[in-house]
């Protein structure tokens, strides 16, 4: 007998089991809330009196990083099974339950993946979702792109733009991506964007501890006095592929602590409810930057996003691990006021609160992954 292979005993312990992207029990759904569902008009409250405000659509589950903390290397392999085209919901499609959506009260979209500057003709869709009117459209994208794109993605109606950038320090930065891509063109990006208007622009930093921790201080630096905001992120458990424990987890209170220390910050109010990230601003008014501590303060009691995975399927929280086929409704001919009802039903029956009741040792149910689901 051979003695077990330490790469694969490794891959066993953190490659899903099942593929959880097919699950889709929206009949029952409708079923137990009847036609009655979105009868009432208005935005409708789940179970814990949220309602639904902010959209995430995920347009492709494809990406050219492979940043260590969402797509490891080595579950994301050129054997990984992406989602075929035909499975992807078209910009016509996207474009209809967008409307639908804001139906239901959603008054922000945000655009996102994998990498959403990778699907074809990208600007497209924009121009499309900028035609409904009275909407926050933005975008999360790694910067790759960003340079080339900035121009037209501003031209088709894309208001706002939030790139993340996990280091300044170009050895880091190409070891987080993993795919060797340097940190110059990212900030070439984030020019480009500021260039053609995509303003306030949003910088996301994901902290992990003992990878990117020494850039901190140093991004915070970078961007006080820019205009863009700078949001540090906590490493978080999603999907089930990334091997994540607590221990690599940088709290917020420590992030803000160190960035103070040589940049003094004081408390800023929140822009509204349920606002994500805890905003903080320079003494010297120079601009502000925000922290979200999804892992240390979950803040699910306000949690008002719902989202929509690349093939369709609705999830009513970023660490579910079942979704609710829209697509299906689509394409089997049902018209906008029906998934209107689906979607009411399926969120006046929400009860979700992970982060709320995570601890260091929960358990791990077959949770989606963030590039399908959309971050
Ligand atoms: N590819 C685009 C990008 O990176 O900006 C959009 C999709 S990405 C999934 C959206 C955001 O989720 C990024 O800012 C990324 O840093 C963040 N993210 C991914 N995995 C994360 C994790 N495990 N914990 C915290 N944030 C994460
Ligand atoms: Fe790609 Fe964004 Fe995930 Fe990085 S965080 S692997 S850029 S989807
Ligand atoms: Fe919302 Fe789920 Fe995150 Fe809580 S854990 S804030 S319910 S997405």
């Amino acid at each position: 007998m051979t003695a077990p292979d330490n790469h694969a005993t490794a891959m066993a312990s953190i490659i899903p089991l099942i593929d959880v992207r097919n699950a889709a029990p929206l009949d029952a759904v409708l079923r137990a809330a009847g036609r009655a569902a979105g009868a009432a008009g208005g935005p409708v409250a789940d179970t814990r009196g949220r309602r639904i405000h902010d959209l995430r659509i995920s347009v492709t589950d494809r990406c050219n990083f492979r940043c260590v903390y969402c797509m490891p290397k080595e579950v994301f392999g050129r054997d990984y099974a992406y989602l075929a085209h035909s499975d992807l919901l078209t910009f016509e499609e996207i474009t209809r339950l967008a409307q639908v959506f804001v139906g239901q009260g959603v008054a922000k979209i945000r655009l996102t993946g994998g990498e959403p500057l990778l699907r074809r003709n990208i600007e497209r869709l924009v121009e499309m979702l900028a035609k409904i009117g009275d909407l926050d459209l933005t975008l999360t994208t790694n910067g790759a792109l960003l340079a080339k794109k900035a121009r037209s993605l501003r031209d088709a109606g894309l208001k706002r733009v939030t790139v993340s950038l996990d280091s300044l320090d170009d050895a880091t930065f190409r070891a987080m991506n993993d795919v060797d891509f340097p940190v110059a063109r990212v900030l070439e990006g984030i020019d480009a964007a500021a260039a053609a208007g995509l303003a306030p622009l949003k910088i996301n930093m994901v902290v992990k501890r003992g990878a990117n921790e020494a850039s901190i201080v140093p991004i915070a630096r970078r961007f006080k006095g820019s205009g863009h905001i700078v949001r540090f992120i906590e490493y978080m458990d999603v999907g089930a592929t990334n091997g994540w424990r607590m221990d690599d987890v940088v709290p917020a209170a420590e992030i803000v602590r160190l960035i103070s220390a040589e940049l003094p910050l004081e408390n800023a109010d929140p822009n509204y409810t349920g606002e994500v990230a805890e905003r903080w601003r320079y003494q010297d008014g120079s601009g502000e930057i925000g922290v979200i501590a999804s892992v240390t303060q979950a803040f699910c009691r306000d949690c008002t996003r719902a989202r929509l995975s690349t093939d369709g399927k609705l999830y009513t929280c970023l660490f579910a691990s079942t979704g609710y086929d829209l697509r299906g409704l689509l394409r089997g001919g049902r018209g906008d006021a029906e998934i209107g009802d689906a979607i009411a039903a399926v969120w006046r029956q929400r009860s979700d609160r992970y982060s709320e009741i995570r601890t260091a040792n929960t358990a791990r149910p077959a949770k989606v992954e963030m590039s399908y689901i959309g971050g």
